[in-house]
């Protein structure tokens, strides 16, 4: 059975420096299914958090992505969404309630033409119509 560490321990294994600011914004990512942008991360936990400033929820976003531990949810003509990189999963953007679903599925091999490519990123994104609006 896996052991879950909490948030700090987590962070620092994953090379980050386990400040309360990160630790909070981690968790926040952990709670929410709502795939947050860095706006509504930064108004969610403001009040929460009055020393925290939209510059340390951007710069604590792009630190967490560029060590894997959470990723931009590409939306067109929107500001970018936030999501935690585990467990991994699809996604189905509502293009008309702009909702993101999780879709759970398994990881997939990384497909033989690009055996020679280093991939760092691999995201199975769908789009249309949810059930409430098609
Ligand atoms: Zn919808
Ligand atoms: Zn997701």
């Amino acid at each position: 059975m896996e052991i879950i560490a909490p948030s700090n321990t987590y962070l620092r294994q994953k090379g980050i420096k386990a400040s309360l600011q990160r630790v909070l914004i981690y968790e926040y990512l952990q709670k929410t299914t709502a795939h947050p942008s860095a706006s509504k991360i930064f108004s969610d936990l403001h009040p929460t958090i009055p020393s925290l400033s939209r510059a340390t929820v951007y710069n604590t976003l792009n630190l967490f992505v560029e060590k894997k531990i959470a990723l931009p949810v590409q939306v067109e003509g929107s500001e970018a969404r936030y999501d935690l990189c585990d467990p991994h999963h699809a996604h189905f953007h509502c293009v008309s309630c702009q909702t993101i679903f999780d879709i759970p599925i398994q990881e997939i091999a990384v497909p033989e033409p690009l055996r020679n490519f280093e991939v760092q990123e691999s995201q199975v994104h769908y789009k249309g119509l949810c059930p409430q609006c098609r």
